[in-house]
């Protein structure tokens, strides 16, 4: 149960609306139980009344208006009650959502590098909407039973002691071991089924996304089949769901019956003393209508096991700490925005051997430095660390003369532009795919950095509404690392980063990007990654890196005067 306390807390904030749900729902219950209770009691009474002389002096009236107002006040306080209670876990949802995702936020991709695309969604979707069963499921109704069974109790040892707590004792019983029971019960089949509602969620997102490529491997039938054997357990978990469902509600009403003849045969010869009167009717009627106060409880706690296991779900990100921390507030120090790599170390896990060794650099503010390297050397890794997406093992990294750690994100992500190596393409249109990088700007600015990158081609048909992404135009590669380009340009920060800008392209459409870089990047501090040598005679400096080190280090004409690695490449081409 400790799983839910991080939820609990977050009531506190909606104590008001959960309290008034809950003051609503006693309200109906109460109407509804004292609804059947006064009805029995007025029927019996009048009957007997009318056998009687008392009918000349019998006062219909006032109980028939209390059946009247309990009528309607039956269905008021259901509707208010559904109203409010539903508002306020709709809201608390609402923020639940939101305070998950600002906690996922900061793990990637550090954190959730091992979880699957389909189980995140599935915790973000399903796993969050199970939190609704604590409070609507599982907290109001058996408060508001105890309530109930509390004031029933009361009400009837007025008439007579020992009838009243019979009747209080076998409904508090069934309180205690429902709840219990259908648990554990429920436990096994709802922890299996909430993993197999991920498992669907996963496997239907493999087959769709890799569709193309498991048709032509001839693997399509097999992922299909997964997901269909997937689909199979998830709906034999509903099967029993639905079995221990039914098994709780009749097992309840054969316990309502069973009750009913107890407390007849108790009431039979007399209530409080009392020979038999319509009193017998009101204990009789008042049983009948308690176990209203169960309903809701009979197949609810099946339920429990899958909010646990939803809840422990999400925990393990709630509670994760994130690798990266940025600091609240932290600007830079200067305005010149040099770059500087001091014995930096770094292994994406403590197993693996260091990515980068030793590593030190000093970009100048306003140079180009060119990082030159063979796959697999680490050159993404160092776009990566400066960006900050982990942080160093050993040695620091500083921007403008200000230690990474001490920038906050915003900042930072204002200071860097990326075009990273592969540019993603949002499922949106194009205007959404540029405006992530700058939110404010004008539809005529986005056409005109389209145009300046070439790919005024797209802005045909819909113009900057046309739909890219997923079931939209294909981008073709030398395309999708233009929008890169352009997303950079809209950007506009003092330092950029480029990563394989040109891997894959022709040579004419890498010299035009190539050409683009000059034109649009004056000024400002570029680390430009390649392993091809085209353009490197412009940049200010060049590294050579091996194995996550430096190997040689200079201007073009200084390293080609060194016959060393970088010539030998030079020669070769
Ligand atoms: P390329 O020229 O192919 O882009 P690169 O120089 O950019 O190569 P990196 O992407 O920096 O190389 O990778 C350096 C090493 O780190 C590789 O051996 C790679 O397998 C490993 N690596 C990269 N990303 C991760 C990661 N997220 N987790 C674990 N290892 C990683
Ligand atoms: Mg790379």
């Amino acid at each position: 149960m400790r799983e839910l306390l991080p939820y609990l807390q977050l009531y506190k904030k909606h104590w008001f609306g959960l309290s008034a749900g809950m003051l609503l729902a006693f309200t109906t219950l109460f109407a509804s139980v004292g609804l059947l209770t006064l009805s029995g009691w007025f029927i019996s009474a009048s009957a007997v009344a009318g056998l009687t002389v008392a009918r000349e002096t019998f006062n219909y009236m006032l109980p028939g208006g209390g059946v009247r107002g309990l009528a309607m006040g039956r269905t008021a306080g259901r509707w208010g009650e559904r109203v409010v209670s539903h508002n306020a876990t709709f809201k608390l949802l609402t923020e639940l959502r939101v305070f998950f995702f600002k906690k996922l936020a900061p793990l990637v991709p550090g954190r959730v590098a091992n979880l699957r695309d389909g189980d995140l969604l599935n915790r973000l979707v399903a796993d969050v909407d199970a939190m609704d069963h604590v409070y609507l499921r599982l907290l109001s109704p058996v408060v508001v039973s105890a309530f109930g069974i509390a004031t029933l109790t009361l009400f009837l040892a007025w008439f007579d002691f020992s009838l009243g707590l019979i009747l209080g004792s076998i409904l508090l019983s069934l309180l205690i071991i429902w709840p219990v029971v259908f648990y554990k019960l429920g436990k096994h089949n709802g922890q299996q089924l909430t993993t197999h509602k991920s498992d669907l969620r996963v496997t239907s997102l493999d087959w769709l996304q890799g569709h193309s490529e498991l048709v032509l491997f001839g693997a399509e039938e097999r992922y299909r089949n997964a997901i269909l054997d997937t689909q199979k357990k998830l709906l034999a978990n509903q099967y029993v769901n639905a079995n221990l469902t039914g098994m709780a509600n009749g097992l309840l009403m054969l316990a309502n019956g069973l009750t009913l003849t107890l407390i007849l045969w108790l009431a039979a010869d007399g209530v409080g003393g009392n020979p038999p009167d319509p009193m017998v009717a009101l204990f009789a009627f008042a049983t009948m209508a308690s176990f209203e106060m169960l309903m809701p409880i009979a197949g609810a706690f099946q339920y429990l096991g899958q909010t646990l296991t939803s809840a422990r779900r999400l925990n393990e990100i709630i509670l994760a700490e994130p690798e990266v921390c940025f600091p609240e507030h932290g600007s830079l120090k200067s305005e010149n925005y040099n770059i500087h790599f001091d014995s930096v170390s770094f292994s994406y896990d403590d197993t693996n051997s260091a990515v980068i060794k030793d590593f030190n650099l000093h970009v100048e503010a306003g140079s180009r430095v060119a990082i030159l390297g063979q796959t697999g050397s680490g050159k993404s890794t160092l776009i990566q660390l400066l960006c900050r997406y982990w942080d160093t093992n050993k040695g620091s990294i500083s921007i403008a003369s200000t230690a990474l750690t001490q920038i906050s994100e915003e900042n930072l992500r204002n200071t860097i532009s990326v075009v990273s190596q592969r540019v993603d393409i949002l499922n949106g249109t194009l205007k959404d795919n540029l405006a992530m990088a700058k939110p404010d700007a004008t539809d005529d600015e986005l056409k005109s950095v389209l145009v300046k990158v070439g790919l005024q081609t797209l802005l045909e048909d819909k113009g900057i509404d046309t739909w890219l992404g997923d079931g939209g135009r294909q981008l073709s590669g030398g395309e999708k690392r233009r929008v890169g380009i352009a997303r950079a340009i809209l950007h506009n920060a003092p330092i950029i980063l480029l990563d394989e800008p040109t891997e894959g392209l022709d040579k004419k459409t890498e010299r035009q990007i190539m050409d683009l870089f000059s034109q649009h990047f004056v000024g400002k501090t570029v680390i430009f990654i390649t392993h091809r040598l085209v353009g490197l005679d412009s940049m200010d400096q060049i590294c050579l890196i091996e194995d996550g080190s430096i190997a040689e280090q200079g201007s073009h004409d200084e390293l080609l005067d060194l016959k060393g690695r970088y010539h030998r490449l030079h020669q070769t081409l």
